[in-house]
């Protein structure tokens, strides 16, 4: 037997009373029993994501919001501007490929954050470029990008919207979508949501609403019109994958319990004292300038495998993390701190990540990360 321990940022952990609430026997959702729930989910989004505006509900992972979130706001042809600085961010542009927009790149180095400059810069030098698009958290390196200052500055031009994956920012950090101009904003259930996948949320401004009315993408399954004139009567245009539905409601309750504010802070929390564990083992960040609170990049020192010590930690210690990607694959390994996660998941990631490096070879006493968390996190500390 194995207890294992999920700290990879998503799919996360499920809470116990929502993984019983999505075991209920399934309801029709075209009965009376729905609505409800569904109106219920609707005021739980709307206050998760800071904003008077409807949020959306799909049936998808969180790629098919960022989809909704290309075809359904640009027409055939026209330029948009992505920030590429990890897996997520070239996702945008392989979307907008896929359908006939024309992507203008910024490239950013992995672990580091987008200049809102380099944005500013890029609007001025081309007028055709209708929309920014771009990750509030980029998971693949743990990089937070500045998503107020890029609000800021597509917020002065009537003619760009500025597009926000915030599928590991949700619930993870603020993001007042309203009040800081964010004009559509992205999310996915699997992550700080704590439900499995299968749900992906999308919420656009009054701006991007104009946007909408010349989108001429073609899409069936998600037109995002279709689905808000549903959605506001609460219903869905298509069968709604119901049991997860079932499962946010009690995770939406969850959230408004504990207060928004105080999710961001727990998770703040938790990211700060894992950073500050991970310095005093003698090891660096990935990310060290523009951390993300959803998860920690950790560099693997010099001469260790970093594959190795992540199969260690799953193999050994059933602790599941996340390696790195492409170019960081192997040299980073990523511990989560988002959604379902208490005190003692972060030491549980620390000393496993002690346990697994000597394990791997590495020369390091045993215990400096674990008391530098325990120091951190200490109520009232
Ligand atoms: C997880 C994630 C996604 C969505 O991936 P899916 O596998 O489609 O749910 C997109 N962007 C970011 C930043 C993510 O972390």
């Amino acid at each position: 037997m194995k207890k294992n321990v999920l700290l990879a940022p998503g799919p996360t952990p499920v809470p116990p009373s929502a993984l019983l609430d999505m075991a209920l026997p399934i309801i029709h959702h075209r009965e009376p029993e729905f609505k409800p729930i569904f109106d219920e989910c609707r005021a739980g989004l709307k206050y998760l994501f800071q904003t008077e505006r409807e949020v959306i509900i799909l049936a998808s992972s969180g790629t098919g919001a960022m989809e909704a979130a290309v075809t359904n706001f640009l027409r055939t042809g026209d330029k948009a501007l992505f920030v590429n600085g990890g897996k997520f961010g070239e996702r945008w542009g392989k979307i907008m490929k896929a359908y006939g927009v024309k992507p203008v790149e910024i490239t950013v180095d992995w672990g580091k954050a987008v200049d809102p400059k380099a944005i500013e810069a890029a609007l001025d030098a081309d007028p055709e470029i209708r929309a920014v698009y771009f990750q509030a958290s980029e998971t693949s390196t743990a990089v937070r990008h500045p998503v107020k200052e890029i609000a800021a500055i597509t917020g002065k031009r009537p003619d760009v919207i500025c597009i926000a994956d915030a599928i590991t920012a949700t619930g993870v950090f603020d993001l007042p979508m309203d009040e800081w101009g964010v004009d559509i904003v992205v999310t996915g259930s699997q992550k700080a949501l704590m439900l499995p996948p299968g749900l992906g949320f999308i919420a656009w401004s009054a701006k991007a609403e104009g946007f909408m009315a010349s989108a001429n993408i073609p899409k069936f399954y998600f037109n995002l019109a279709s689905e808000a004139k549903k959605q506001l009567e609460g219903q869905t245009a298509w069968t709604p994958a119901v049991s997860l539905i079932v499962g946010l409601k009690n995770v939406l309750a969850m959230i408004r319990e504990e207060g928004l504010s105080n999710v961001h802070k727990r998770s703040a929390r938790f990211a700060k004292a894992t950073r500050e564990a991970v310095k005093a083992m003698g090891l660096t960040l990935y990310a060290p300038e523009s951390p993300s609170d959803a998860c920690t990049a950790v560099n693997i020192p010099e001469g260790v495998d970093g594959g190795k010590v992540k199969k260690i930690l799953r193999e050994s210690y059933a602790v599941t993390v996340a390696g790195g990607q492409d170019q960081a694959k192997g040299k980073i390994v990523r511990i989560a701190h988002l959604g379902y996660v208490g005190t003692f998941d972060v030491i549980t990631a620390i000393s496993a990540l002690e346990m697994a490096l000597v394990d791997a070879g590495h020369k390091m006493q045993m215990g400096a990360g674990v008391a530098k968390a325990m120091e951190i996190l200490r109520e009232g500390a």
